[in-house]
């Protein structure tokens, strides 16, 4: 089996991807992972948050500045030639990454957060008409709800929320009744940050298509942890941040159909996404520069083809066949713990663990573990509206990266005895 997000990873893990698979070897490129916390070695389980940065991004960022900085689009001179190109060289690397069809579907952004925004703006602000609708889901993070509520405000349009079960898995009759010929956009989490859910994305894309409606994937938690095909998809739009994929901050791709993007207006305005200004009328670039106004962050675009260069050298089938059995393994080891309630339990997940003690906040648990040296994030995860369908004010959320080990998982259930002692 193919192991691509969405085709239910965490249940057919490729047993023959883990040969060779060495995660304490890859541990030593990350420089981070060495730090001591508290006293204790740092046990770094709060990766949907963001990754550590292995060595050769950090020379890639260190390399450029100290030997290729300059201006990209702009100079005749050398170093504007050599950043140019290793700018648009990183273009090329995340268009095959992705396996889009041309390198100008692939527009550089700050993040997940800002590809979403551009096409609420862009998008949304064209077509959308009072009474339509945009659908999303009962389980994204904030940055794919409130851009799409901003919008639905400003057009008088409707936001549209498909429901999710207790296991935190999404309602898909209730999704394909929900199309209809108001709905203008779905906008719908690939992996959810706060449950690990990996959602049907391919059928869903397919319902929505069915009815000539587009959909955007906010990808910010699936490209780290297997391969992720946007043809093989067919999604119209998808977006996913540097950061979370072991490379820089501040940096992020939106992937676009280019019929798609070709028909939208920019975002934003500036250098670089012209062709011709005057006073009179300003005439637009050629995509993806029409969606990149002013300097972009040469640094992080480099720093992200080096990220991506890591992560398919270390190979994504691999990856994704070791997190399922780590996801399986600490599922295990949580479940055996008096107290402790996992909050998604959907059948196909990625390696997040979202859980809740009884009389222990997820703060105190979160402060408890840190005190052991265990990183895990304690909060709402940027997902609210997930947190009130669950009944919790908060979760505490360990979540994993290729170099996680079975340890790192007998740490956290540790630390969190320790807390259950504490609070005893
Ligand atoms: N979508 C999901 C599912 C996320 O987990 C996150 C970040 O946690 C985002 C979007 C936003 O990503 P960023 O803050 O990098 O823009």
């Amino acid at each position: 089996m193919k192991p691509v997000v969405g085709q239910r990873i965490a249940e057919e893990p490729c047993q023959e991807c883990l040969v060779g698979f060495g995660p304490e070897k890859i541990r030593q490129d990350f420089p981070a992972l060495r730090v001591t916390v508290h006293g204790k070695p740092l046990v770094y389980l709060d990766n949907a948050a963001t990754t550590q940065k292995p060595q050769a991004v950090l020379d890639a960022v260190v390399r450029y500045y100290t030997q290729e900085n300059s201006n990209v689009h702009r100079g005749v001179h050398f170093l504007s030639q050599v950043a140019t190109q290793a700018y648009d060289g990183a273009r090329t690397r995340v268009r095959r990454f992705l396996n889009a069809a041309h390198d100008h579907e692939i527009v550089f952004t700050r993040g997940t957060t800002d590809g979403i925004n551009l096409v609420a703006q862009s998008y949304g602000r064209k077509y959308l008409r009072a009474g339509d609708e945009v659908i999303v889901t009962a389980m994204e993070h904030h940055s794919n709800i409130v851009p799409w509520q901003m919008i639905c405000d400003e057009k008088r349009a409707n936001l549209k929320v498909v429901p999710i079960t207790d296991a935190g898995e999404l309602r898909l009759d209730e999704y394909e009744r929900m199309l209809s010929d108001r709905t203008r956009l779905v906008a719908a989490v690939h992996v959810s940050n706060a449950l690990g859910t990996v959602n049907p994305v391919r059928e869903m894309i397919a319902l929505a298509h069915a009815r000539g409606v587009p959909v955007l994937v906010d990808g910010a938690q699936s490209v780290s942890h297997a391969p992720v095909d946007v043809q093989a998809l067919d999604c119209d739009f998808y977006a996913f941040s540097g950061h979370k994929l072991f490379g820089p901050t501040g940096i992020g791709v939106l992937y676009g159909k280019a019929e798609l993007l070709e028909a939208m207006p920019p975002y934003q305005g500036g250098g670089d996404m012209i062709s011709a200004v005057t006073f009179e009328k300003t005439l637009y670039n050629t995509l993806p520069y029409k969606f990149e106004a002013g300097t972009p962050h040469i640094a992080g675009v480099v720093g992200l083809a080096a990220a991506i260069e890591y992560v398919e050298r270390i190979g994504r089938k691999q990856i994704a066949a070791y997190e399922a059995d780590l996801l399986a393994y600490g599922t295990e080891l949580l479940s055996a713990i008096p107290g402790l309630r996992l909050i998604g339990t959907a059948k196909d997940k990625a390696g997040v663990l979202s859980f809740v003690m009884d009389g222990i906040h997820a703060h105190d648990i979160g402060t408890i573990l840190d005190m052991e040296g265990v990183a895990v994030r304690a909060g709402h995860h940027c997902a609210m509206p997930v947190m009130k369908r669950f009944g919790v004010p908060a979760t505490a959320r360990a979540s994993v990266a290729f170099y996680n080990t079975r340890a790192d998982m007998d740490a956290l259930a540790k630390a969190i005895h320790k807390a259950i002692e504490v609070f005893a």
